[in-house]
């Protein structure tokens, strides 16, 4: 049976970037394209990475049911749409998903069959460089990010596993495991040391949160 597959990470931790190579390498999974009212980004495409809403459109189709789960992230709404979810389902695929801790509580009661995967970055260094290098955010919207990263990693417990993004070949393949049934090793209650590297990232996102305060 198809399952809803939801990845979420601190913003910078791979989730878009793990979805898309899935989806490139495996026919039995299909991506829910997310509603959201946070401008485009450069090269993203309406309907294929988001569906573009202005916060009025948003309210009106929340009003309608229409979202399986939302929430506001770095100050925007966010929601996936359960007709996405369907459609995919339907047409016998896996459905993979990229949201929030948030959301990933409301989507797992209405949807308990989900498997919920956390992405961690291997060091706060690695997420400040990704992010950093990604360019698509000032200063303010990354320490939005670095702030909400905190949050996220807070609530790792709610997923069944984790996987570090070091390399992103490993990474791909740790998700399509997890997929095949094959994936016990990457299960979150069978890695202890896990805990450590959460309080370390925490560190390095709160002394990043410092730097950047002070360069504003
Ligand atoms: P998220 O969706 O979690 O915010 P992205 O998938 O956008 O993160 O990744 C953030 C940046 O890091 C992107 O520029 C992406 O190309 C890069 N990236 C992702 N995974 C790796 C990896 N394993 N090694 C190096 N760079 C990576
Ligand atoms: P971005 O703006 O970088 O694409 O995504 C920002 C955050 O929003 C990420 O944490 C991502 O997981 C989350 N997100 C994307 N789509 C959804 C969604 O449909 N629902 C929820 N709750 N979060 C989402």
């Amino acid at each position: 049976m198809p399952v809803p597959i939801i990845l979420s990470s601190p913003s910078g931790g791979g989730k878009t970037t793990i979805a898309h190579e899935l989806l490139a390498s495996r026919k039995d999974v299909g991506y829910s394209v997310s509603c959201t009212t946070r401008p485009p980004r450069p090269g993203e495409t309406e309907g294929k990475d988001y569906y573009f809403l202005t916060e009025e459109k948003f309210k009106q189709r929340h009003g309608a049911r229409e979202f399986a789960e939302s929430a506001t992230v770095h100050g925007h709404l966010y929601g996936t749409l359960r007709a996405e979810v369907e459609r995919v389902l339907a047409s016998g695929r896996n459905v993979i998903m990229d949201i929030d801790v948030q959301g990933t509580r409301q989507f797992a009661k209405a949807f308990p069959d989900s498997i919920l995967i956390f992405i961690l970055p291997p060091s706060s260094e690695a997420l400040i460089s990704r992010l950093e290098a990604r360019g698509t955010e000032d200063v303010e919207a990354l320490i939005r990010r670095f702030r909400s990263a905190e949050v996220e990693l807070k609530a790792i417990d709610l997923y069944q596993y984790v996987i570090v993004n070091d390399k992103l070949d490993s990474a791909v393949a740790a998700v399509s495991d997890i997929i095949d049934g094959k994936g016990q090793r990457f299960e979150r209650s069978r890695n202890p040391e896990l805990a450590g590297r959460v309080k370390e990232l925490m560190k390095g996102i709160q002394r990043a949160i410092d730097q950047y305060s002070a360069r504003k």
